[in-house]
């Protein structure tokens, strides 16, 4: 049914972690003009928060939800900025780029800092996250990155949430690459802030993400932003006090666009539907690259559902720019490795890609085995 490759207006399937493959009706959605501060675009944006907000948690009373322009970055660059005050001190927990990213946003910001780096291929332990919290007693804050999508490893999230509460911290999660695509209850796990965009696993296009904060304490970051058009406190007063306006101009095809990838995610059976859609995708993909002599870059049990890292198969004869022009020459983009302790690619299942589509991939790979 979902054939990507055969749509005339696909040249090729996504299969990277974002700006993914969206549906045709994502992309029709943008084909109208609106104005900024109409009702009808204002209240369309107010259906967005609330929508995301009962995605993210049954006590949807506590939370609330902002948009922000720009990329992920922007938007957990705007609650890094934000919501750590003067005298705080944030806890960064890493084992990727993107958990990093976190740490050099502090340090440009010049908010005092601890990391815990966990290396490349480690989960975070949450054993070793007690023991910091034990150990520097000034930590106010505890940033954590739920998929890192360097090598598409999964982080404890509620293991260390719970350990970050139990003493009195506020807790971040980037879930850039997961909200959408795994079930997530704020609320119960305990998050204060959640930072996703709006071309990952809801399946929208990029132009601007958002952050799923608990009001209580986002309504006490006032004054607090150490930038003028990422300050998350006066975007979320904004949107509050204007009924749906964005203090600046906002994406607004962007956001007619994932108005509809709300939708498409409602039809397709809501998020439990989609994480299995994408569990059965990644399965089928380690299990035919396995078949086919690729190993897996990560431990199964570790494994998200969105991307996978694999390594350079032994053979000399290997070349991944060969392998990716013949892919993209077929109809599928990959995604080149990250990390920089082995040589690996990725591959990516979230967007609309469905088992059909994974294999196909595993059938061209087989007959394009060059190595
Ligand atoms: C995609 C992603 C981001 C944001 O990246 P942008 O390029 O700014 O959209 C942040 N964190 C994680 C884990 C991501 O996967």
């Amino acid at each position: 049914m979902n054939s990507a490759v055969a749509k005339s207006n696909r040249p090729y399937l996504l299969l990277t972690p974002g700006p993914l493959t969206t549906s045709d009706t994502v992309k029709e959605a943008m084909l109208r003009d609106w104005c900024t501060w109409d009702n009808d675009y204002n209240s369309l944006v107010q259906s967005i928060r609330s929508r995301l907000v009962h995605l993210a948690t049954n006590t949807p009373e506590l939370y609330t939800a902002v948009l922000m322009q720009g990329s992920g970055t922007f938007c957990v660059e705007s609650v890094i900025g934000s919501v750590i005050p003067r005298s705080g001190k944030l806890l960064v927990l890493t084992n990727g780029a993107y958990g990093n990213r976190v740490a050099q946003m502090a340090r440009v910001y010049r908010i005092d800092t601890s990391v815990l780096d966990f290396g490349e291929t480690d989960q975070v332990h949450p054993a070793d996250v007690e023991q910091r919290l034990q150990e520097e007693t000034d930590i106010t804050h505890v940033a954590i990155v739920h998929c890192e999508t360097t090598t598409g490893m999964l982080n404890p999230i509620a293991e260390v949430a719970a350990i970050a509460k139990a003493h009195g911290k506020t807790v971040i999660v980037d879930a850039m690459s997961s909200f959408g695509g795994i079930p997530i209850d704020v609320h119960e796990l305990q998050i204060d802030y959640l930072i996703s965009s709006a071309n990952k696993c809801i399946q929208g296009v990029p132009g601007f993400g958002f952050i799923i904060a608990r009001t209580e304490a986002l309504a006490g970051c006032e004054g607090q932003a150490r930038s003028l058009s990422l300050d998350l406190y006066d975007q979320w007063s904004a949107m509050e006090k204007g009924n749906g306006k964005w203090r600046f101009t906002s994406p607004t095809h962007v956001v007619r666009a994932f108005d509809q990838a709300l939708r498409e995610l409602e039809q397709e059976g809501g998020i439990d539907a989609r994480y299995k859609r994408y569990k059965a995708n990644q399965e089928l993909l380690v299990n035919g690259m396995r078949s086919l002599g690729f190993c897996s870059l990560i431990k199964s049990n570790v494994q998200s559902p969105f991307i996978t890292a694999f390594y350079y198969p032994q053979s000399i004869a290997f070349s991944f720019n060969e392998l990716y022009a013949r892919l993209k020459a077929a109809g599928f983009v990959i995604y080149p490795g990250k990390i920089s302790a082995a040589d690996t690619f990725r591959i990516g299942n979230i967007g609309e890609v469905y088992r059909e589509d994974i294999a196909n991939l595993l059938q061209i790979i087989e007959d394009e085995c060059f190595w």
